[in-house]
């Protein structure tokens, strides 16, 4: 695709979502203004969590085109990552924080690792990645459902990886799908997920700060007649190796960060 015609799509993916909560909050608005009277408290109180919902769905798009922008410039927050060692588990935490505001019945279990884990990266890159993934977790699944987090190690012909899994039992994706939901702009068009809104941003942006981390994000998804049993999105985080990073300072005569 060239890029008049990415810009050509990306306008019409936003306009065309922005378009459904902004027409929603006109609406609740209006009714609102034009019948106070006859509403009862009941009412004003659905009418004005529509309003508060659809406003956070703005809210949320007008994040993570904003987050594209920076990721594909090579300044901002998202353009180069600040690599320090970071505990994996105090990143889930506030990512959880932040996820529990916005979906409060859900049910997290974290499964904490033996030992610290402890990788080389940005920890906005990652606090921004578990969001997206949480999020996602919450979207296609039912409200009650349980959402565990887990973590492990694996060195592959790449190197040694600290791993997030981020695993939701809700509506999973089906294998011609799997491949492409980090695209951009990928949203699966079928009966399940098509009601949930979204951009079809989140995993592109995910998978992107992954990479610029030397990491990757993987996805898997067990469908069996028709029934999810599972789906999870697991983070590749490269493992912080105190020997390479002596080595790097010393030959680089740079400071570590
Ligand atoms: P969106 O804003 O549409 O959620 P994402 O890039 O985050 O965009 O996800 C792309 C698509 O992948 C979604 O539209 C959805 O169809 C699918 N998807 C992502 N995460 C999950 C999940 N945990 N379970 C089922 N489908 C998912």
């Amino acid at each position: 695709m060239n890029d008049k015609n990415i810009q050509n799509e990306f306008i019409s993916t936003i306009s065309h979502e922005i378009r459904t909560p902004l027409t929603s909050i006109n609406g609740f608005s209006k009714t609102m203004l034009e019948n106070w009277d006859e509403l009862d408290v009941a009412q004003k109180k659905k009418f004005l969590k529509i309003i508060n919902e659809q406003a956070q769905r703005l809210i949320n798009m007008v994040e993570n085109v904003l987050n594209v922008a920076k990721m594909e410039g090579s300044t901002g927050n998202f353009g180069t990552p600040v690599l320090k060692e970071v505990n994996l588990e105090i990143v889930v935490k506030k990512a959880l924080e932040l996820i529990k505001h916005n979906f409060p019945v859900h049910n997290f279990v974290v499964h904490p690792p033996k030992l610290p884990l402890i990788s080389l990266c940005d920890a906005d890159f990652l606090q921004q990645i578990l969001v997206n993934l949480l999020e996602n977790a919450c979207k296609y699944s039912q409200p009650t459902s349980k959402i565990e987090i887990l973590f492990s190690v694996k060195s592959n012909a790449t190197g040694d990886f600290n791993l997030i899994t981020v695993k939701d039992a809700g509506c999973g994706i089906k294998k011609e799908s799997l491949g492409k939901v980090f695209d951009k702009f990928y949203r699966v068009d079928d009966a399940l997920t098509s009601p949930t809104q979204g951009s079809g941003l989140g995993l592109y942006i995910a998978q992107t700060l992954a990479k610029k981390m030397g990491g990757k994000i993987e996805a898997e998804s067990n469908i069996e007649n028709g029934n999810c049993k599972e789906t999870r999105f697991t983070a590749y985080l490269p493992v912080f190796e105190i020997e390479k990073h002596i080595k790097g300072h010393k030959s680089s005569g740079g400071g570590y960060v």
